[in-house]
Formats: structure tokens, sequence, C-alpha cells
């Protein structure tokens, strides 16, 4: 009973976040579309900031359904063949115009062996890392945030990939630790609330590299710095073949 009461719960938050998101698409088009008028600074400003909120609802619209559908069960991963090196590239280079404006150092660490086609969900893999380096980046204010890539070879014609986000800012206590892949979950302290933030970003982290078969964990020290690392284990895939005429001639 517990369990359906809560995919109950589940179910009406994908199906409430689903409905709020189409008219959250109309206020965020419309304001838009007002701002390329010719208004007032003044109601340039007003509308800017509305637009910026719309933004801010949007996205933790897209977490709440993400996570309701992953606890609900009625997420599906895609597979596809993928180049997971230009999958992390392209995720870092995204987030170092945030960590340069902060001062950060970002640097990415890709082992040379990793396969050059595996099989999975790169979108999904993109939002894990995505999670990850912006919460570090978030907070850190003074060092470098490096993201390191290293595999291992699974069973049968598996991959296993680590992808270690390592940080040099505010620390998570031991107690915090064991806390923030639940949802809606900060770490206790002030700075925390400070940061802002919605607490989902992990727990569907969590949720995603569970479901692409791994696992998650954190190592910190408070002051120090922290360091997210998961593990997931892809098939790996046949390089795309060449486009050529065929041997025989025919
Ligand atoms: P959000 O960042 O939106 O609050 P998350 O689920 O991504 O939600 O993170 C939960 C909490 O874990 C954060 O609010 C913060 O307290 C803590 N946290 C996550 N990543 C880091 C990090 N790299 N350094 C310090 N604290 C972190």
């Amino acid at each position: 009973e517990a369990e359906q009461a809560n995919r109950s719960k589940s179910q009406f938050l994908a199906n409430v976040s689903h409905e709020l998101r189409t008219p959250m698409n109309a206020v965020i088009g419309m304001t838009d579309l007002a701002l390329e008028e010719e208004i007032s600074p003044t109601v340039r400003e007003y509308l800017q900031t509305a637009r910026d909120s719309a933004g801010v609802l949007m996205a933790l619209l897209d977490e709440i359904l993400d996570l309701s559908r992953l606890e609900s069960g009625r997420f599906e991963l895609e597979t596809v063949s993928f180049d997971p090196r230009s999958v992390v590239e392209q995720t870092v280079r995204a987030l170092a115009i945030r960590a340069h404006q902060k001062g950060l150092e970002l640097a990415c660490d890709v082992t040379a062996d990793l396969p050059a086609r595996v099989m999975g969900d790169p979108l999904r893999l993109r939002q894990i890392l995505t999670n990850l380096i912006s919460n570090a980046v978030k907070f850190t204010e003074i060092g470098e945030v490096v993201v390191e890539v290293t595999c291992e070879r699974g069973v049968g014609d598996t991959v296993i990939l680590t992808c270690a986000v390592r940080d040099t800012g505010i620390g998570i206590s031991r107690a915090d630790q064991k806390r923030v892949f639940a949802p809606f979950t900060q770490a206790a302290s002030s700075t925390t609330r400070l940061y802002g933030g919605s607490g989902l970003g992990l727990a569907i982290a969590s949720n995603l590299v569970a479901m692409m078969g791994g696992h998650i964990d954190v190592e910190s020290e408070l002051g120090k710095g922290s360091s997210f690392q998961f593990t997931i284990q892809l098939p790996i895939a046949a390089p795309p073949l060449p486009v050529s005429r065929s041997l025989d001639g025919r």
C-alpha cells in the first residue's frame, strides 16, 4: 500500500508538472516577444525579471517532471550509439563560461583509451555531468574544478566509465554527505541557502546513474572541497563504417 501510495504521488507530480509546462511556455514566449518591442527601460527591467523567473520556474518543473517519472518507473533511457569523449568535452565547454566568470579553472582530463562509440543515452549522461559540474562551480569560490574520465573493460563487450568531478569549494559535512542524494535536500549550512537551488539535481543524477547500472558517491571535507564520482557500464558499439562502394562491385 505504501508503495502504491508513493507511485500515485509520483504519477500526480508527473501529471501536474506536465500540465504546468504548457502555460509556462506561453508565458516565456509572450515575454520574449514583448522584450523585442520598443519599451521603456523600466518596463524592460520588469519584463526581464519576469523572464528570468519564468526560466527558473521552467527548469524546476523539468526537474520535478524528471524525478517523478524516475520514481514512478515511467522513465525510459534512449539507446543510441555515441562518442562518450565528445559528450564529456561538450558538456565541460558549455559550463566553462560560468567557471571563468567566477575566476575558476575548469579542467577536463579524458583517458585516451575511451572507446570511440558506446551505446547509451548521451543526453542523460550529459544531464548527470552538467549537474555535478554546475554544482562544483556553484559551491567553489577559489581554485579549480577538475573533471576526470577513466575507463576499464566490463563484462562481455562493455566498458565501465568512471567520471569524477572534483572541486576546491565549501565541502560537505559527513552528516550531510549521507543526505544530499535525497530529493529536496540541501546541506544544512546557511551558506547553501545563499546559493539557491532546488535540491533535486543530485536525486535525479543518482536515479539516472542507477538506471545506467552504476552508482554515485561523494567524498568531501568541509572547507576543502568535494569529489563526486560515478561509474556506469555501457556496451561498446562498433565504430561507424566509412561510406564506400560495396567490394564485390554489385
Ligand atoms: P541544488 O544544487 O539545486 O541545491 P542538488 O541536489 O544538486 O541540488 O544538491 C544538493 C545539495 O548538495 C546542495 O544544495 C549542496 O548543499 C550540496 N552540494 C552538492 N554539490 C556540492 C558541491 N560540489 N560542493 C558543496 N556542496 C554541494
